[in-house]
């Protein structure tokens, strides 16, 4: 396939790399003039897309795609499928699904999870919203740069799917970090609560797959002195993307703002340039008056 790539960031650099890897033709570009191994590099947008099967934009944030779709969709050729890895906001999704339509362009929304490290070793996990014909056309690229992509509905699904899933992370690890600090409180040794609730009902991810303790569990950032790993910024970006979620569609999510706020207060004070579990080694020095 001729493929364009927009965003050659920590993301998309190493994705559209492995692209080019498989035999693909890739041609990248990126404002800040990143560039992509194997990949050919375009002076533009558009120039990247013009006559590509495919292409894929993995960027900041809703608004900048926007921006960037609006310069891609006129010059890509009827029939291409455009696939936007980003996470964004469910409203900017649709917005640029209906565009594509218009276009008679094939649309697909495949937010990723897996980080940095799945993106180099093509082991992401995409969450894809659109028709049955553009997610067809995208699984075979998926397949190269991940090890599992779930068709969760319409345009906009992958979006809903990522930060519902996401909500629950950040949840989870203030849960997870606010347990691991009344158990040292209340002289409990980490290990062993560990030991317990790993296999009993307080299990989760963050327990046993990412455990915010040092020494504890799997290796996690925790090991790493709470460098990201995922930085307590994305989880606040996903988070705020799961407010305004929720806001638009009238849900009830009350520890899901409760979460919002708490790693918006972290990432403007310790939590910068953390990893999202570093949020223990802060609730381990707090006391009550500190709530
Ligand atoms: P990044 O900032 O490293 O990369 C984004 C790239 O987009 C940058 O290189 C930037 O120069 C480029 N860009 C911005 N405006 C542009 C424009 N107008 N035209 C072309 N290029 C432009 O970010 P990232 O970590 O690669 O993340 C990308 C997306 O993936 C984000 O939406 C993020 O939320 C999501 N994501 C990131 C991770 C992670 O662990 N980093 C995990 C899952 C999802």
């Amino acid at each position: 396939m001729k493929i364009g790539f927009i965003g050659l960031g920590n993301m998309g650099a190493p994705m559209a790399k492995n692209l080019a890897a498989a035999g693909h033709d890739v041609t990248g570009f990126d404002v800040a003039g990143t560039t992509a191994e194997g990949c050919t590099v375009a002076a533009s947008g558009p120039e990247a897309a013009a006559g590509a099967d495919a292409v894929i934009t993995m960027l900041p944030n809703g608004d900048i795609l926007r921006a960037v779709a609006a310069e891609l969709i006129p010059a890509m050729a009827p029939g291409a499928v455009l696939i936007d890895c980003s996470t964004v906001d469910v409203e900017s999704a649709r917005a640029v699904a209906d565009q594509a339509a218009d276009a008679g362009l094939l649309f697909v929304d495949a937010p990723v999870s897996g980080g940095i490290g799945g993106a180099a070793g093509g082991t992401l996990t995409f969450m894809a919203g659109g028709s049955d014909d553009a997610f067809a056309k995208a699984v075979p690229l998926f397949d190269i740069m991940g090890q599992k992509a779930v068709h969760c509905g319409d345009a906009g699904a992958g979006q809903a799917a990522k930060i519902c899933n996401n909500m629950i992370l950040g949840i989870t690890m203030i849960g997870t970090c606010e347990a691991f600090a009344l158990a040292d409180k209340l002289g409990l040794d980490r290990q062993k609560m560990f030991d317990v609730v790993s296999t009993s009902s307080g299990y989760s991810w963050t327990m046993n797959a990412y455990c915010p303790a040092p020494g504890v569990g799997p290796t996690s950032p925790a090991d790493n002195d709470y460098k990201p790993g995922f930085a307590a910024e994305l989880m606040l970006k996903d988070l705020r993307l799961s407010q305004q979620a929720a806001e638009a569609a009238d849900a009830a999510t009350p520890l899901g703002a409760h979460a919002t706020a708490f790693y918006d207060a972290f990432v403007s004070g310790d939590g910068k340039g953390m990893d999202f579990s570093a949020v223990l080694p802060l609730l381990a020095k707090m006391t009550r008056k500190d709530m």
